[in-house]
């Protein structure tokens, strides 16, 4: 997916260029310096291989304990096991290329201001917007129950017709649960910036065939002891549900930048924490920005 004709053949291995079929191959840096990466999704990751690559001293620091940030929940699906091999490539690169990772690291400003980094990448990627439900207290983000840290129950509303909702829908759907996707919107997967027209095209159609409810221009109002209240083109809906699992969009993060960009001469704000948007994007910004620094 990364791939493609973007690839370069380098001392026997197929680098990914990100996208940038002109860009030259990786180059040494003039200057090695101490380069302190904060997150370790794929936008870290990536700039770390690439700041690495060219001589520079690289740390790495997760707050959670494994690399891969949001490719982690990406991954779960079976059919998006590439996610995972992806993070798996990452990981094998940085070992190679000796960067030390820090896992269970959480970073705040103060380490930051300690480290006395020469630069300062900032890599925090982004969290769910968080949408209540009056009444209903079985609400979970698309990543928490991906990565099975809760059991959403065999009834389930799915809250949003984006990429995540739908193929979180179509995950839980194999396991043999009832899914009711809602979407607010009058068609699922309206704009898609990750994925192309045909795999829109595909997930539109795989949807209803695999018997998942799609119900668009429907809003979740609230609950009641009846049931999880619907509206729907000016009617009220009355669905029972175990869980509604929300996928309303993704904020980034970040605060550690804006705290820090006055005080820092050097310090960077990569891939989903400058701005939200897919694997693709998050990749080439790293690799733009480790290229220069
Ligand atoms: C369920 C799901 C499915 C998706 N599917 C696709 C897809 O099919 N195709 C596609 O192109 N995109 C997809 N995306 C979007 C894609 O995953 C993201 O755009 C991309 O992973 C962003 O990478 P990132 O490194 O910028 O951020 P993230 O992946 O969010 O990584 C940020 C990392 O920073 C860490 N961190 C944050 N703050 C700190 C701190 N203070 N100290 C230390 N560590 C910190 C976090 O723990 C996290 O690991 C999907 C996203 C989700 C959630």
């Amino acid at each position: 997916m990364l791939y493609g004709n973007n690839a370069r053949n380098i001392n026997n291995r197929t680098i990914p260029l990100s996208g940038n079929d002109n860009s030259e191959a990786i180059k040494p840096c003039s200057i090695p310096r101490h380069v302190m990466i904060i997150g370790g999704g794929v936008a870290g990751m990536e700039a770390a291989r690439v700041a690495a690559r060219r001589g520079h001293k690289v740390e790495l620091y997760e707050q959670k304990g494994c690399l891969g940030g949001n490719l982690v929940a990406a991954g779960m699906p079976e059919f998006k096991k590439e996610c995972h091999a992806l993070v798996h490539w990452y990981g094998s690169e940085l070992h190679e290329l000796n960067v030390p990772v820090h896992l269970h690291s959480y970073i705040e400003e103060e380490s930051i201001l300690q480290s006395r980094a020469d630069v300062v990448l900032i890599a925090t990627g982004s969290t769910p917007v968080k949408q209540t439900i009056p009444g209903f207290h079985h609400t979970f983000s698309a990543e928490t129950v991906l990565s099975g840290k809760k059991d959403p129950g065999k009834t389930v509303i799915v809250s949003g017709g984006g990429l995540v909702g739908c193929e979180t829908a179509l995950w839980l759907r194999n396991q043999g649960k009832q899914v009711i996707l809602v979407e607010k919107q009058s068609q699922i997967l309206p704009i898609s910036r990750e994925l192309s027209y045909s795999s829109t095209e595909t997930l539109k159609r795989l949807l209803p065939e695999k018997g998942i409810v799609v119900k668009t221009d429907t809003v979740i109002s609230h609950a009641t002891a009846a049931g999880v209240i619907l509206q729907s083109e000016g009617q009220t809906i009355t669905q029972s549900a175990d869980s509604i699992i929300t996928a309303i969009g993704y904020q980034s993060n970040n605060s550690l930048y804006d705290n820090l960009k006055t005080e820092l001469k050097e310090i960077y704000l990569l891939g989903d924490a400058k701005q939200v948007k897919n694997i693709m994007h998050a990749v080439r910004d790293a690799y733009d920005v480790a290229s220069q620094i």
